[in-house]
């Protein structure tokens, strides 16, 4: 299991890094999706231990105490996000690699435990105006979680530094041929990590 790998795709809210890592998920048998723990409301069609492990925030407290998470986050006011260790261990058992949708900090986080073992991506969108539009199009949330949603935008727009490369995705085929030849060369040792 020690040549399993991690391999996270971060990006402001609304980028497009899920339609990435969805893709990814369907040309690559040997990767895994990493299901995040979280405390928001179940979106329709979502399905408890597929799309997330859904918790109330007192569960997800319990856990935080019992030191369960490699990484987790108060993404928004009382909606807790995070990662489980016993998930990447779950995905590496399976003998694949884990891949990840997860936020900005959650990203740089796992990073720095996970070092060469991880590779980070952050999915550039090509404008704040094309990313808000992009999240009212979405249709997913109410208006007051718009506002937070893209109120935060702009912070996480300054995160991009922290990580190994960056797909822009304005056009998504040339964004998905980006993120699978990265995913490919990192896999294969083809990449020089720092
Ligand atoms: P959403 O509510 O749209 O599913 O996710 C909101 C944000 O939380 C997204 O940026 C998503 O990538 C991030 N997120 C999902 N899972 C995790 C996680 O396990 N840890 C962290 N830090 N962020 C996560």
């Amino acid at each position: 299991m020690d040549n399993k790998k991690l391999i996270i795709f971060t990006a402001p809210s609304g980028a497009g890094k899920t339609t990435i890592v969805k893709h990814l998920l369907k040309v690559r048998q040997d990767i895994s999706f990493s299901i995040s723990a979280c405390t928001r409301k179940q979106r329709y069609g979502e399905v408890n231990g597929m799309d997330y492990y859904f918790f109330s925030v007192s569960e997800f407290k319990r856990k935080i105490e019992n030191e369960e998470f490699v990484e987790w986050e108060e993404v928004y006011e009382n909606q807790f996000y995070g990662t489980l260790e016993s998930e990447i261990e779950r995905i590496w058992a399976l003998g694949k690699h884990v891949i990840f949708d997860i936020d900005v900090k959650g990203a740089h986080r796992i990073k720095r435990k996970y070092k060469q073992r991880a590779l980070t991506v952050f999915v550039k969108p090509p404008s704040f105006e094309h990313l808000k539009q992009r999240l009212i199009n979405r249709k997913t949330e109410d208006e007051k979680s718009l506002k937070r949603r893209i109120s935060r935008v702009k912070e996480e727009m300054t995160y991009e530094r922290f990580f190994d490369v960056t797909v822009i995705n304005n056009n998504l085929d040339v964004a998905l041929q980006d993120a699978e030849k990265f995913v490919n060369d990192f896999v294969e040792e083809k990449m020089k990590m720092v």
